[in-house]
C-alpha cells in the first residue's frame, strides 16, 4: 500500500493532539473516560458507517488518532471489546434492530462489553465450546462456564458463543448470543488472580441466564461463521499505535540500561539493538499490509512478531535492572494486589502475549497452511 499522511491528515493530527492534551482523565474512573471519548465522537471512527453518534474517518486518520492516543497520557481503553470487536460484527452480520439497539450506547461509551468465547476445554480449539443455550419462551436460557473473560467485572453485556442445537458437534449448532450481565443468581463473575497480583480477567458462570431471541447475531446456528468473522476484526489499525507504545517502553529500558551501567555489557547492547531493529521491521511490515483485506497470513505474522518481541523486552527490562528488578515470593505471597514497578509489570504481564489472540503455535499453523500451502494439521492431535 502507498502509505503517507496528507496535509489534511496532519491538520487532523493537530486537532486530535490538542483534544487529548486538554483532557485530564481520572484513571480510576474508566467508564467516565469512555463517556468523555464517546461524547466527543471518538468511539467508532473505524466503523465505516455513521449515524450512531460516532464520526467516521478514513484509514490514515484512524492511524493518526491511534498514534496520538498512544503518545498521550490517556488511560488504557475499557470499551475496546465493544468498539473494535462487537460493533464491526454487528455492522457486518447484525439486524437493523440490533444495530440500532447496541451501536449508539457503544459509541457513547455507555455500555461496556466482554467476550465469552474461551472455556476450560475450549481455547485454541474453540469448536470445543460446551456452554449451551436452550429455547425458553421468547428467548434462551444459557448455562455453562467461560474463562479468561477480560473485563467481565465491568461489562454490561457479554457476547457468548453457545451451543443452541443440543447434541451438535464442533463448528455446527453454535450461535452468538448477546447476554446482559446484570442477572444476579444466574451469572456469577469470579476474578482470576494473575502473576501481576491484579485480576484483569475472570471466570464467568452462567446458570440459566436469559438472552432474548432477537439478540442472536447472524441467525441461530451460524455462530461459528459470525465468531470467526469477529476474530478477523481483532487486529488492524491499532497495530501501529501499539508499536508507538512499544517504542516508548524500549526507550525506557535503554535509559535504565544506561543508568545501571548494564549497557556496558556487549551482550546487553546486542539485545537492545536487536529489539530496536525488530521494532523497525514490525513497523514496515504493518505499513506494508495495512488495509490489505483478505491477506490470510498478515495478522498471524504480525501477532507472531510482536508477542515474542514484547516478551523478550520484558525479560530485558528486568535483566538491565539487576537484582533490584527481581520479583520474588514476598510479592507472590501477599494477599492483596502488590506494588510492581512498570518493568516488573511488563515482564510478568508479557508472559500472556504469546497466548491470547491466538497462541504462537496456532499462528504458525495458520501461516503454514494458508500462506505456505503446507499440508493441513491432522485433526485430534492435541
Ligand atoms: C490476557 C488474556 C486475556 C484473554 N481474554 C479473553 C477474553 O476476553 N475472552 C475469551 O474468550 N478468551 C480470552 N482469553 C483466552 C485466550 O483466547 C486463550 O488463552 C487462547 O485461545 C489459548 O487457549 P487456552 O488458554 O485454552 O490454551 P490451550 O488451547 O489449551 O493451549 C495450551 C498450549 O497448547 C498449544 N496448542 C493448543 N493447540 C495446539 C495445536 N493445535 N497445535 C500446536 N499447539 C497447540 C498452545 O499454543 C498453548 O501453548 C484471554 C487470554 C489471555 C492470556
Amino acid at each position: 500500500m502507498d502509505f503517507g499522511f496528507s496535509a489534511a491528515d496532519e491538520e487532523f493530527r493537530g486537532e486530535a493532539r490538542a483534544w487529548l492534551a486538554a483532557q485530564s482523565p481520572d484513571t480510576g474512573d474508566r467508564r467516565g473516560w469512555e463517556r468523555t471519548l464517546g461524547a466527543a465522537g471518538w468511539i467508532g471512527i473505524g466503523w465505516g458507517e455513521a449515524g450512531y453518534g460516532n464520526r467516521t474517518l478514513g484509514l490514515t486518520q484512524q492511524v493518526v488518532w491511534a498514534e496520538e492516543y498512544a503518545r498521550s497520557s490517556a488511560p488504557p481503553r475499557s470499551g475496546h471489546i465493544g468498539e473494535n470487536l462487537l460493533a464491526p460484527t454487528l455492522i457486518a452480520h447484525g439486524s437493523p434492530e440490533q444495530k440500532a439497539r447496541f451501536l449508539p450506547p457503544i459509541a457513547a461509551g455507555d455500555e461496556l462489553w466482554c467476550q465469552g468465547y474461551s472455556e476450560p476445554g475450549a481455547g485454541s480449539d474453540l469448536a470445543g465450546v460446551r456452554t449451551g443455550a436452550v429455547r425458553d419462551g421468547d428467548g434462551y436460557r444459557v448455562s455453562g462456564q467461560k474463562i479468561w473473560t477480560s473485563l467481565a467485572q465491568d461489562a454490561d453485556w457479554c457476547f457468548v458463543l453457545a451451543r443452541t442445537e443440543a447434541g451438535s458437534r464442533r463448528h455446527h449448532g453454535l450461535s452468538l448470543l448477546l447476554v446482559p450481565m446484570d442477572q444476579p443468581g444466574r451469572i456469577e463473575v469470579r476474578p482470576i488472580r494473575q502473576l501481576t497480583g491484579t485480576s484483569d480477567f475472570n471466570e464467568v458462570f452462567f446458570d440459566g441466564a436469559r438472552a432474548r431471541a432477537e439478540h442472536v447475531v447472524g441467525g441461530e446456528g451460524n455462530g461459528w461463521q459470525v465468531a470467526m468473522s469477529l476474530l478477523g476484526f481483532e487486529r488492524g489499525v491499532s497495530t501501529l499505535a501499539q508499536q508507538i507504545g512499544f517504542g516508548q517502553e524500549l526507550g525506557r529500558v535503554v535509559r535504565a540500561a544506561v543508568d545501571s551501567g548494564a549497557v556496558d555489557d556487549p551482550v546487553v547492547r546486542e539485545r537492545l539493538v536487536r529489539q530496536w531493529a525488530e521494532l523497525r521491521v514490525m513497523r514496515w511490515n504493518a505499513l506494508r499490509t495495512l488495509g490489505r483485506a483478505g491477506d490470510a497470513g498478515a495478522p498471524s505474522v504480525a501477532k507472531l512478531l510482536w508477542g515474542g518481541w514484547h516478551q523478550r523486552l520484558g525479560e530485558l527490562a528486568v535483566a538491565v535492572r539487576g537484582a533490584s528488578g527481581s520479583v520474588g515470593p514476598r510479592e507472590w505471597e501477599a494477599s492483596s494486589p502488590y506494588e510492581l514497578d512498570p518493568f516488573q509489570h511488563l515482564f510478568l504481564f508479557s508472559r500472556a502475549d504469546t497466548v491470547y489472540g491466538g497462541s504462537d503455535q496456532i499462528q504458525r499453523t495458520i501461516i503454514a497452511e494458508r500462506v505456505l500451502g503446507l499440508p493441513r494439521e491432522p485433526k485430534g492431535v492435541v
